[in-house]
This record gives structure tokens, sequence and C-alpha cells, in this order.
């Protein structure tokens, strides 16, 4: 049993910190959303006034955090973990983040004598929930044995991508693949709704077939076929369209960094960003179907 500090306790961090209290360890939470504690604290956690609070006897701090501002907020800011956290700490940021961030705190957190690692998600909520998420884990050999134990009782493949920062490279990479696939299976149904072809029959076909992937098998964006999946609860994320957008500019910030050409994950991020103006960031990203159809009529 470990006692463990778990910053941010949304969407993913909420259920992932309760498979920990789940495997016996000691799990001190902190969010910013009072509503968040309280559902982790139902689920056995423990709950801290600060972050400093939650850090400070810990054998490993983890994060799962929106974006880089908030985690180098938490890690760098007074009271934040590099102030509180033991020395020897194992410190696991799971967010999506930016690949120079993650790199820069790992190295400030080597200098400060903790070993500090990239191991951001793939998976959803439901992986989240089930403990069957993908972690990509950016650390050194050391690093990614210490830490294997505890992301395989928060998922299922773990997979060591490199040295730091290379978890955040798969990231980038996967989910720029995840929002062209969602808008090509999106335009999908679409198509076959105006062909007169039954929902249900496309996916009892293309979920076999050539078509398959993960949007559609796991996530599928039209209610019915897939009852898990945020179309059957009206799409409320699940994975917000803010966060997928987030995640293909950091693919389009990066591509650019290393002066590629990814038209695809241009348009995907285009189409993202309208349907955001629009007033859909709160909303799944799988919910731009409606979006892309209406643009057609
Ligand atoms: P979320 O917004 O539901 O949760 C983030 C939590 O962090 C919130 O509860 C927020 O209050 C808290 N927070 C922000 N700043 C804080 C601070 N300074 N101190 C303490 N808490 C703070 O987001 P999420 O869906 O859980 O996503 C978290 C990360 O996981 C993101 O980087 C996202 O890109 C990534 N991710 C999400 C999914 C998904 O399906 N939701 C899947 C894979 C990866």
């Amino acid at each position: 049993m470990a006692n463990i500090g778990f910053i941010g306790l949304g969407n993913m961090g909420g259920p992932m910190a309760a498979n920990l209290v789940k495997a016996g360890h000691n799990v001190c939470g902190f969010d910013l959303v009072q509503e968040n504690v309280a559902t982790f604290i139902a689920a056995g956690g423990k709950s801290a006034a600060s972050v400093g609070e939650a850090t400070r006897d810990v054998d490993v701090v983890i994060s799962m955090l929106p974006a880089g501002r908030h985690v180098s907020t938490v890690y760098e800011a007074t009271d934040g973990v590099f102030e509180s956290a033991p020395k020897g700490a194992l410190l696991i940021d799971c967010s999506t983040i930016d690949v120079t961030t993650s790199r820069r705190l790992a190295s400030v957190a080597a200098q400060k004598g903790f070993e500090m690692l990239d191991a951001p998600v793939s998976g959803g909520i439901m992986g989240a929930q089930g403990a069957t998420l993908t972690f990509m884990t950016g650390a050194t050999d050391e690093g990614f044995a210490r830490a294997k134990p505890f992301l395989e009782q928060m998922g299922k493949n773990i997979i060591h991508a490199g040295g730091v920062g290379n978890g955040q490279a798969a990231k980038v990479c996967n989910n720029m693949l995840l929002g062209i696939s969602m808008i090509g299976v999106c335009e999908a149904f679409n198509l076959a709704d105006e062909l007169g072809l039954d929902r249900q029959k496309l996916f009892d076909i293309s979920s076999t077939a050539s078509g398959q992937c993960w949007s559609l098998n796991t996530y599928c964006p039209v209610p019915g076929p897939v009852p898990t999946s945020p179309a059957n609860n009206d799409y409320k994320a699940g994975f917000s369209v803010a966060m997928m957008l987030k995640d293909l500019k950091l693919s389009q910030d990066a591509a650019n960094g290393v002066g590629l050409s990814t038209p695809l994950g241009a348009n995907a991020t285009a189409l993202y960003e309208a349907f955001a103006d629009e007033g859909n960031s709160d909303v799944d990203f799988s919910g731009i179907i409606k979006n892309l159809r209406k643009s057609d009529s």
C-alpha cells in the first residue's frame, strides 16, 4: 500500500483515483471543484484543502489536469508539488499537455530530486472507470519500472514510449488520428441516413469490416448501436469538444514545429474550432455529427 496524492478529480481523474483506492492505497485527493471532491470521498478517498496538503506525506503524486498551464501551476506554485512533496517521491502527470512543458517540468523535477514522468492516457471515461486505460509513458527505464505497478491499477496497456515527453508525443499523434476518425465516422452515418441505410445496419457491417475503429466500435456517434456512448446521453461529455480541440491544436503546433504538413489534422482542427465557436465546447466531441450535417444542408 502506498500513500498517493491525486490532483485533479474530474471526469478522468475521479475514477482513476477511485481505482487506486479500490486497489488498497491511501489516496488523498485535491480539486478546485467541491462536487468532484465529494464524489471522490463517496468512493472511499480522502481529501485535502490544497495541493500542498494532498502531497505532503506521499510516495507518489499523480495529476490529471486540463492543460499545460494547470500542470505548471500545480507543480511550481507556492505550496505546489515541488515545494510540498517529500524528495524522492515519484511524480506522474497523466494530463495531456504539450511536449515542451512536459520535458521542462521533468527537468525541473530532476533538479529538485524527483523522478517525474509523463503518462497521458487513451480510453475515455469508460476506460478510467473500468481501469482499462492505455498509458503512453515517457520516462527513464527506472521511472517506468517504478510507475508501472500503479498505472496497472488504472489501466490495461502500459506502454513505455521512450524518454520523458514521448508519452505526450504519442498522445498527440493518437488524438490527431482520433479527431480525424470521429469526423470520418460521422460523415459515414450522415451519408447512410441520406442513402436510406439503417444506422444499425451500417454499424453491424462497418464495425466488423474495414471501416472499424474506436470512434465507431466503442464511441459510436449515433444513439443505439453502442449503448454506453455519449450519443445515448444527449452528447453529455465524455471527452469534450474543448479537450479535443486542445489536443488537435497541440498536434498542429507540434507538426508546425517540425515543418510537417498534416492536412486532415488541420481540417479536423478547423471543424472542431467552428463547432466550439458555436457554443459547443462542453458537448462531447462525438456531437460534431450534428454540425457536419448542418453545414451540408
Ligand atoms: P476535467 O475538466 O473533467 O477534469 C480536470 C480537473 O482538474 C477538474 O476537476 C478541475 O477542477 C481540476 N483542476 C484544474 N486546475 C486545478 C488545480 N489548480 N488544482 C486542482 N485541480 C484542478 O478533465 P478530464 O476530462 O478529466 O481530462 C483531464 C486530462 O485528461 C486532460 O488533459 C484531457 O485532455 C485528458 N484526457 C481526457 C479524456 C476524456 O475522455 N475526458 C481522455 C483522455 C485524456
